[in-house]
């Protein structure tokens, strides 16, 4: 029984036939189209990657940092006492969501939780600081 003219009713097992016929299909073809964009291209497999992992910074035009308020130095925000830390004595460093991941230019840096999108600076500060456990 459908609600619109012309619609037939599928089964859970019938859609799911379906798109398993459709999926390999699909695959196939963007992998054709891969290939074909990539072949002109082709370069031995042999060109080393940069040195390291590339520690990238949160983009200023991140939403979640700017929602955040983050800033990566924190000496530049307006932070309050929070948790019985006084704010001029917040930063990444000391929160919770920090993880120290390496340097940037001589500057710690690391990941956090809340910022996914790239590196902090270990001196920066963001309003969901919280003091580290
Ligand atoms: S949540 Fe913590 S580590 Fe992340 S930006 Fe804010 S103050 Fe820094």
């Amino acid at each position: 029984m459908s609600d619109q003219p012309g619609c037939s009713k599928l089964t859970r097992r019938q859609a799911l036939q379906k798109l398993a016929a459709a999926v390999p299909v699909t695959v196939v073809a963007a992998s054709a189209v891969r290939a074909m964009a990539e072949a002109p291209a082709a370069k031995p497999a042999a060109a080393p990657a940069a040195a390291g992992p590339e520690l990238k910074l949160v983009p200023d035009t991140d939403a979640t940092a700017k929602a955040l308020k983050y800033v990566p130095d924190g000496t530049k925000a307006t932070r309050v006492d929070k948790m019985g830390v006084a704010g001029k004595d917040q930063s990444c460093k000391n929160c919770q969501f920090y993880t120290k991941a390496g340097e940037v230019k001589g500057q710690e840096v690391g990941k956090c939780l809340m910022l996914p999108a790239g590196m902090v600076n270990s001196t920066g500060w963001c309003m969901s600081w919280t003091k580290k456990a």
